[in-house]
């Protein structure tokens, strides 16, 4: 494979889509070798087939504020590849969103579902719309609208949509009640609903939950103990809000959360019920700022800065893609962090993240460590399907499960000689070897 050529005609066919070539050149690097040792790869062109989405949807929303005018916005669902099984991701709303952008969370979520050991192909949908400071009417008109597009290209065998950044159980809920009313079917389609119509225990707090048991079964393969350790949380919404509980609940003390407007550091660690619920309020109150648990709990808000300044053992991008950049890794690095694992997809720039693996800092890249989120939407396709509800303990036993065979995976697939295990080249592999495994068994379609 000659991924430099590979990369350069995606380049020149797809100019403009910079972190779907990101997402590309850091996947194509990991598996060079493992796919030069097997011919039929090359024979099956299976990067070159990978590569391109197997089909994007682009549409326009059109809805109507409470002011009674009509906005315009641009929607998108990018089914990447369902050799494994139907198209499964998330949908973001946020102001950035753009092709790009959903290309590279399609293309990765493949890889990521692919390693969660279940049955799930790879997608991604979402819109140029900001929930910020829109109110919930207008919130729910607009869902309406971009299901009122998209209902026709989704199906509970066929591509499930989920959430993702902006999008919560109060949107799915919109959308899936929109999907419901315009195709007469009770099939579930949408995951992360609410427990109350066919939601699943514990599918909030998973993608946060999930990386803490990755992070602690990182631990434990490196005789390090979790308990007592200090992290910095970036972001405060669903994702960062799982990831502090569970690490709290194992012992660990989060001391950093932040927003757009900078992040907060209290000393005493976030770490009460009542600290954990501010966070869902400052999420609900839809004004994306941090700034005013500062003020409540009495820590200090340093304005327009990152938490990666701080001096933690342990570092959890929980926000977006790139918000960990090379400087930012040589701050954590010069301040003695242990492990630094993405939570969010992405979260470290490609410079960040080899700075951390020539550093042989503990590394662990976004679709393995995230993987509980997409993974207990499963859970929720298989009670939806087959009509039954599990407790949140059996959730929570196999989500537990889940992530240990992903770590497994991954230390398998990436254990260097010097004996440095490269989670992002075990999570790369391992989810390649299945994804193309599963092509070429079906040939060439
Ligand atoms: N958006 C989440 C992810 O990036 C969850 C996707 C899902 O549950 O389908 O994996």
């Amino acid at each position: 494979m000659k991924t430099s050529e590979i990369i350069a005609q995606l380049e020149a066919k797809h100019p403009g889509e910079p972190e779907f070539i990101q997402a590309v050149r850091e996947v194509l690097l990991s598996i060079e070798d493992i796919y030069n040792q097997h011919p039929e790869f090359e024979k099956n062109k299976i990067v070159e087939r990978l590569v391109e989405p197997d089909r994007i949807f682009t549409f326009r929303i059109p809805w109507v504020d409470d002011k009674g005018e009509v906005q315009i916005n641009l929607g998108y669902r990018v089914q990447f590849n369902n050799a494994i099984g139907p198209y499964k991701g998330g949908t973001r709303f946020h102001h950035t969103v753009n092709l790009s952008t959903l290309k590279f969370l399609g293309f990765e979520q493949t890889f990521k579902n692919a390693l969660s050991t279940l049955p799930m192909g790879g997608g991604k949908g979402g819109s140029d719309f900001s929930p910020k400071g829109k109110s919930e009417r207008e919130i729910m008109r607009f869902c309406q609208a971009y299901v009122t597009e998209l209902y026709k290209y989704i199906g509970p065998d066929m591509d499930v949509p989920a959430g993702d950044v902006g999008v919560g159980g109060r949107e799915v809920g919109f959308m899936y009640g929109m999907y419901k009313k315009l195709t007469r079917e009770c099939t579930g389609t949408f995951t992360g609903k609410g427990f109350e119509f066919g939601g699943s225990r514990l599918r909030p707090e998973s993608t946060g939950y999930g990386a803490i048991y990755m992070v602690n079964d990182i631990c434990k393969q490196h005789n390090i103990e979790f308990k007592g350790k200090t992290v910095a949380v970036s972001g405060f919404g669903n994702v960062a809000w799982g990831a502090t509980m569970k690490a709290t609940e194992l012992g660990a003390k989060v001391v950093c959360i932040s927003g757009p407007d900078g992040y907060i550091y209290d000393e005493n660690g976030i770490n009460t019920q009542e600290k954990f619920d501010y966070m869902c309020e400052l999420r609900n109150s839809g004004n994306d700022v941090v700034e005013p648990y500062a003020k409540k709990f009495g820590a200090q808000f340093f304005a327009g800065k990152k938490p990666w300044e701080h001096k933690v053992d342990i570092a959890l991008p929980c926000a977006i893609q790139n918000e960990l950049n090379l400087e930012d890794a040589k701050k954590l690095v010069a301040n003695g962090v242990t492990i630094v694992a993405e939570v969010s997809n992405m979260g470290c720039t490609a410079e960040a993240a080899e700075f951390f693996v020539e550093k042989r800092i503990i590394f662990a890249p976004g679709k393995a460590v995230n993987c509980g989120g997409v993974s207990c939407s499963c859970l929720e396709m298989s009670q939806n399907a087959a009509h039954i509800y599990w407790s949140e303990a059996e959730v929570d036993e196999r989500l537990h499960q889940i992530m240990k065979d992903i770590h497994t995976q991954c230390v398998e697939y990436g254990k260097e000689p010097d004996g440095y295990i490269n989670y992002v080249k075990g999570a790369n592999i391992a989810g390649f070897m299945k994804v193309a495994k599963a092509m070429i068994g079906q040939g060439v379609c």
